[in-house]
């Protein structure tokens, strides 16, 4: 098999010669003088190409940043897509769930579910769209009083969930009466001036549960809150 070429062959060519020459008692002054011209020849280019491959290695650890910096961006954006609602941007439906079991394995939680009002008819009067728009102003309602006591997670269509880690259930009824105030006083600026209202339940469960029981209890409330007129607040505890 050959050898790949030697970059620094010349140089190492002169080199050996300098030395042999250098060693050699007998040589003359033109020899040492020959010898030395060619060193002078192979360290400046030994120079030249030594600037050369610095400059390129700059290029590239610059480069390999630049890419770095980009597979970090991607990465943060795909955990970003893989864990947040597009139209809203709060939690999806997996990610709530996690988290929720995430905070169950040390803590109690409180789970608000709720869910738009004849929301068909909001889509059917006034079109898709305007629906989006109502969808994502209950969301911004919902974060102003949401704030950082908890999470919002949208679980289906026009049903959210709300996480409260640590809340007990009487706080976590306050909370979601000042959500229901909160949509049902906004003016969504519907074509007919018609109010935006939606219905809760909630249920709260000690550490060590698990979120289907905690989201099965809050349906049922928001059902019963359905079935007794709609824009309003129903616990879990109080159902028998
Ligand atoms: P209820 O008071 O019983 O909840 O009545 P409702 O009309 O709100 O009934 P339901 O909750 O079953 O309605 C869900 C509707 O939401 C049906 C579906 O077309 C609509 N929907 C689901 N996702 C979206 C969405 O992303 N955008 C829009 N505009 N509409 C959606
Ligand atoms: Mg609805
Ligand atoms: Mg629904």
């Amino acid at each position: 098999m050959s050898q790949p070429p030697d970059l620094f062959d010349g140089e190492s060519r002169a080199l050996s010669v300098a030395k042999t020459i250098f060693n050699d008692a007998q040589a003359d002054v033109d020899r040492h003088r020959n010898a030395l011209g060619e060193l002078i020849t192979a360290y400046e280019r030994l120079l030249r190409e030594t600037r050369r491959l610095v400059r390129r290695s700059d290029r590239e650890e610059l480069e390999m940043n630049r890419l770095n910096q980009r597979l970090h961006d991607l990465a943060t954006e795909l955990e970003y897509r893989a864990t947040h609602d597009s139209l809203t941007g709060v939690l999806n439906r997996a990610a709530i769930i996690g988290l929720s079991n995430q905070y169950l394995v040390k803590d109690s939680i409180s789970l608000v579910v709720l869910d738009i009002d004849h929301f068909k008819r909001i889509n059917d009067s006034f079109g898709h769209p305007i629906g989006d728009r109502v969808i994502c102003g209950v969301v911004d309602r919902l974060q102003d009083v949401v704030s950082d006591s908890g999470q919002i997670g949208r679980v289906g269509g026009e049903e959210f969930t709300v996480l409260l880690p640590r809340m007990d259930g009487d706080a976590a009824a306050a909370l979601a009466e000042r959500l229901r105030m909160a949509v049902v006083e906004h003016d969504f600026g519907l074509p007919d001036g018609s109010r935006v209202s939606a219905s809760f339940g909630v249920s709260w469960l000690p550490q060590g549960g698990g979120f289907d029981e905690a989201y099965t209890r809050a349906d049922e409330a928001l059902y019963a809150a359905k079935r007794a007129g709609r824009n309003q607040v129903v616990r879990a505890e109080r159902l028998s």
